[in-house]
């Protein structure tokens, strides 16, 4: 029986997934079906289904199609406790009835990210396209285009500046580093990181809405942070985003800091999004809100957040005056998911964008880690300023290693220079060609299912 590897077929994919929806009876049991390994494929009146690249993929007649299922069922069923064949057997009694005519209509529903999947016109399929996901692309093993030149410096970033009206940012620790910020896990290890103070482990969502020794640990936390926040002033490159803000180029920046530096250095709060909040704002931990979704009690406090530094400082455990349950800042914790909306507005914008600076991220935590995928994908253009290697570096445009108010000090400069003047610069820089091609390896990259952290691209605990 024929199987169907999607990956095989990488350099023939359809732009679009596909999702078919195939009503069948009896007589329509020799009609032909072809569905690709990366489908997910269910018949919801069996009660069955497998996910993508849970089989190998199908190319024959339907009545074929459910021999098989029934063959691998019967198999499955003795993986099982004794107790649950029953529900094997009524399937395999469904199936009987199918396969010999004594049933009904049945509805079987496949979809493909490969678009590859196709079924007999007789059988009139609903089918429906969409676009594929970054993780689609990732499991299918697909790569972007590679940029025919990648620049490593100052003059490289200045010329895509100059080319580019809707820019998007996405930053994470490395850009703060400048400004005095410690950031949640060095890359060094050299003891600076808080977690080498704190216990990551206890500092979940859950703990803190139920243990008042984490909740005091997790105040000294932020005492700490937010002691560093005031003074901190934002360094060249959080100005500098400022500047594309001041020169209508900025389409948005996307942070996973808390630290409110690149609004300090000009960008407004309205093209800002903080992927694990702000120390800004304390509130209840009893309100339920965008940046507290489970609260410890029954989430109806209505304490109106107050500004951090109006906490008093000696208290050790600030409670809510209006309720006494603990209060906390508007960050997301471990165990926290995103602010609500903050993950499809990144990728939104990430879409929207001509060019995606990334600064100072280890692009190691989801979604942080697929945004320059989506921008590659499309073939925008993506510069990234970080000194860890990531699965990125081959594939965009510039790729400096070089602290990042250091470098966008250099490329401001540059910028105030005649365009013209640019190629002087060129002769001088490191630029290496990189021959164009689609690398189609699957496996190269891992689909990045990490989960989201504590504010960082830190993956802590590894
Ligand atoms: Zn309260």
């Amino acid at each position: 029986m024929a199987t169907f590897d999607a990956r095989d077929y990488l350099q023939q994919l359809p732009s679009h997934g596909c999702h078919l929806l195939v009503t069948f009876e009896a007589k329509d049991l020799q009609s032909e079906i072809t569905m690709s390994n990366a489908s997910l494929w269910r018949i919801p009146d069996l009660d069955v289904e497998q996910g993508h690249f849970q089989h190998q993929g199908f190319e024959g007649s339907l009545r074929l199609f459910l021999e098989r299922v029934r063959l691998e069922i019967l198999e499955a069923k003795h993986r099982y406790p004794e107790h649950t064949w029953k529900s094997f057997d009524d399937f395999l009694i469904s199936l009987e009835q199918v396969l010999s005519g004594d049933s009904g209509m049945l509805t079987l529903e496949i979809r493909d990210p490969s678009g590859l999947s196709h079924v007999d016109a007789a059988l009139e399929p609903k089918q429906t396209t969409f676009e594929r996901s970054v993780r689609d692309d990732w499991a299918l093993g697909v790569l972007y285009p590679r940029p025919t030149i990648q620049g490593h410096t100052a003059a490289s970033v200045a010329r895509w500046i100059r080319k580019s009206s809707r820019i998007v940012a996405l930053t994470g620790a490395g850009i703060s580093v400048e400004s005095g910020i410690t950031p949640f896990r060095s890359s060094d290890k050299k003891g600076e990181a808080l977690w080498a103070e704190f216990d990551p482990t206890r500092m979940t969502l859950g703990l803190f809405n139920r243990d008042p020794t984490v909740q005091a640990e997790w105040w000294q936390l932020e005492r700490k942070l937010m002691g560093e926040l005031s003074k901190a002033e934002p360094n060249a490159a959080h100005q500098f985003f400022g500047m594309l803000e001041q020169q209508g180029k900025l389409h948005g920046v996307i942070t996973q800091n808390i630290d409110s530096l690149h609004q300090k250095g000009g960008v407004p709060d309205s093209k800002m999004n903080e992927l694990h909040g702000h120390l800004r704002r304390v509130i209840c931990a009893n309100q339920r809100s965008r940046l507290n979704p489970q609260p410890c009690g029954d989430g109806a406090c209505d304490f109106e957040p107050i500004r951090f530094e109006d906490v008093e400082p000696t208290i050790l455990l600030p409670t809510c005056p209006k309720c006494s349950a603990p209060l906390r800042s508007e960050t997301v914790m471990f165990e926290q998911s995103m602010p609500e909306g903050a993950v499809e507005s990144a990728r939104a914008a990430v879409r929207e964008a001509d060019l995606l600076i990334v600064v100072g991220s280890t692009l190691r935590v989801a979604p942080a880690n697929e945004l320059p995928a989506e921008a590659l994908r499309r073939g925008t253009p993506v510069i990234l300023v970080n000194f860890d290697e990531t699965r990125y570096d081959e594939q965009v445009h510039v790729l400096v290693r070089q602290p990042a108010g250091e470098l966008f000090a250099e490329v401001s400069a540059l910028l105030q220079r005649p365009e013209e003047e640019d190629e002087e610069v060129e002769v001088k820089e490191d630029v290496h060609e990189v021959v164009a091609e689609t690398s189609t390896h699957a496996g190269t990259w891992d689909d990045g299912s990490e989960e989201e952290q504590l504010y960082g691209d830190d993956d802590v605990g590894d």
